[in-house]
């Protein structure tokens, strides 16, 4: 049975190790999908959130340089003296007047420049911050066939109000950033005016502002690259392009999918010019969040490249995972040396009080471990244990009881309470066992009623039974403490005197003979006496059992014989 107890709690160890290990590896899994979809959804909302910043932020670095100089440009376009310029600039009047007001515009733009290219006239006037061609403004004619001069003549079809085109003047060695101004009369486009400002500056202030793992570039409609920081990457002269001959941001967007994506997107913004997109692409071989805005004032797009790892908030890593699992694992230990502490331990020990109960050591006292309902339990066991010991002894000692008694009833006349035939038998055994091994020796008294069926006859049966207990009394009370008296049968008893010479008993038969011969026995409706006939017999030597007890038959019938209400000692004693 022990061992059958072990298998149960290894098996229930195995049992708890194998959910233990199932829930690790559940909580394992569960933890890592989970915390890679957090990760993933928290560094979305923080990419598009910081790419939205970004966005705006790039957005209004490049704008607002430009736009004072757009309005001022448009202004100076408008301005009559201009317009009155452009239609007459081989006025000298005219055009000295224009140059004037130009002049004036030089000193506010920004980089101090101006130009005013005539239509009709092909004339291009132009000034700078330093002021060096004061008198000598009027710089070249343009010719349609110089390719230099082509922005002019693609500004003019184009019929746009204004345009900004990135453009290296050949005749001033600089490359800038022009705004073309389209000078208009009642319809007609007179020529084109505007500023210049430095690539060099202007980029350093927008877009080159140097930021680890963010790249900020400008497109044009035709998805043209206008200003980047690297100056190989600018479309220059974009305006006078054909299609073909753009640098499309196509070469930094390898895959087709992205530049779709770019495409409605910016479609979309075209419309709601306020919004900004994010999307993730494939930049420079890696993973970028694009953030796309529209530059409505100017018609271009800004685009700002930033690096996955720049804008995400957590790192795919398993550093989390890693450490839950270890927490938890930590955790699941602790839980099972806390359930072998509190629960396996205490449960294997009383599983040992047990089977040393069941083997009957009910002296064993069971140890009580562990607390809480577990320490309840095995105090439970504990009593109950206690409970069944006792309850095994009080069982044990009543069954002695109940067999003593039985063996006592086995023993006993149930009328007189003396000793019956059995009883009696056992003693004369023992007693001539004992006679036969110390040579003591012992007499028998065989006693007999005088004419008992008389009595019955006359008094009745009950009145017999009660003459049957008197004569038992009487001889209980007359015999000495360690003789044996018994109801032989009938209307007889016998009587053994252990150590008894020949004179007690005399003695005593004389005694029991008249002590009941002077009785009166009180029946119901009278009274009466009775005599008895005794056989004595007196036993020193060795004799068996019937030997004895015919001697003392054969007194007790020379008793009656000789005539009742004596003793009689047989021929021996
Ligand atoms: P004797 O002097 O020769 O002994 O004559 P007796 O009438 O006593 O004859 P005996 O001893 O043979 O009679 C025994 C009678 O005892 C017979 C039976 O009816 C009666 N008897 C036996 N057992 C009981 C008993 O338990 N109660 C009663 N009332 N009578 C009993
Ligand atoms: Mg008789």
């Amino acid at each position: 049975m022990p061992i059958t107890g072990k298998i149960t709690a290894m098996k229930l160890k195995l049992r708890f190790l194998l959910l233990m290990t199932l829930i690790f590896i559940g909580f394992m899994l569960i933890t890592w999908y989970l915390s890679l979809r957090w990760m993933n959804q928290v560094n979305d909302a923080w990419g598009q959130q910081f790419s939205q910043r970004q966005v705006i932020f790039d957005k209004y670095r490049i704008l607002l340089p430009l736009i004072p100089e757009i309005a001022l440009a448009r202004k100076m376009a408008s301005d009559p003296a201009i317009i009155q310029m452009a239609l007459h600039d081989n006025n000298p009047g005219i055009r000295d007047r224009g140059i004037n007001v130009l002049e004036n515009y030089r000193l506010h733009f920004k980089d101090h420049n101006y130009f005013a290219a005539i239509a009709d006239s092909g004339n291009y006037y132009f000034n700078d911050a330093k002021n060096q061609y004061q008198g000598k403004e009027l710089r070249y004619v343009l010719s349609p066939d110089n390719p230099n001069d082509s922005w002019f003549y693609a500004t003019v079809k184009d019929d746009k109000d204004f345009q900004i085109n990135v453009n290296p003047d050949v005749h001033l060695n600089v490359t800038k950033v022009w705004i073309n101004v389209l000078v208009r009369s009642r319809g007609k486009i007179l020529g084109v005016v505007g500023t210049g400002i430095n690539l060099k500056h202007f980029l350093k202030e927008s877009v080159s502002v140097s930021r680890h793992g963010i790249h900020n570039l400008i497109i044009d409609k035709d998805m043209a690259i206008q200003l980047d920081t690297d100056p190989a990457l600018i479309d220059y002269m974009s305006v006078a392009k054909s299609a073909s001959q753009h640098i499309k941001v196509g070469i930094l967007l390898k895959n087709q999918n992205d530049i779709r994506k770019l495409q409605l997107a910016m479609k979309y913004l075209e419309k709601n010019p306020n919004k900004i997109e994010t999307f993730w692409v494939d930049y420079a071989g890696t993973k970028h969040l694009l953030g796309v805005a529209y530059l409505p004032e100017i018609g271009w797009y800004d685009l700002t490249f930033m690096d996955v790892h720049n804008v995400m908030l957590i790192e795919h890593n398993m550093f989390m995972p890693f450490i839950l699992g270890v927490t938890f694992l930590i955790a699941l230990i602790i839980m099972a040396q806390a359930l072998h502490r509190w629960v396996m331990k205490p449960i294997s020990a009383l599983q040992i009080s047990s089977d040393r109960i069941q083997q009957g050591d009910f002296n064993f006292v069971p140890r009580v471990q562990g607390a809480g309902e577990i320490r309840m339990l095995a105090e439970s066991f504990s009593r109950m244990a206690k409970y069944v010991n006792d309850t095994n002894h009080e069982l044990e000692n009543k069954v002695r009881e109940r067999t003593d008694e039985l063996q006592h009833l086995t023993e006993i006349d149930p009328l007189t309470g003396l000793l019956n035939r059995r009883g009696m038998t056992d003693r004369l055994d023992k007693e001539i066992a004992r006679h036969a091994r110390q040579g003591s020796s012992f007499g028998l008294l065989l006693l007999d009623i005088d004419y008992f069926k008389r009595i019955n006859d006359n008094y009745g049966h009950a009145a017999g039974d009660l003459a049957l207990c008197e004569v038992a009394v009487i001889i209980q009370s007359l015999k000495r403490e360690y003789d044996y008296a018994a109801r032989w049968g009938g209307d007889e008893f016998l009587i053994l005197l252990p150590d008894c010479d020949r004179l007690n008993l005399l003695a005593i038969s004389k005694r029991i003979h008249d002590g009941i011969g002077g009785r009166e026995i009180r029946a119901v409706l009278q009274s009466f006496f009775i005599t008895v006939s005794i056989g004595a017999h007196y036993s020193d030597s060795t004799q068996t059992l019937d030997e004895m007890l015919q001697k003392v038959d054969e007194a007790l019938y020379a008793a009656k014989d000789g005539g009742r209400d004596q003793v009689h000692f047989s021929a021996s004693s």
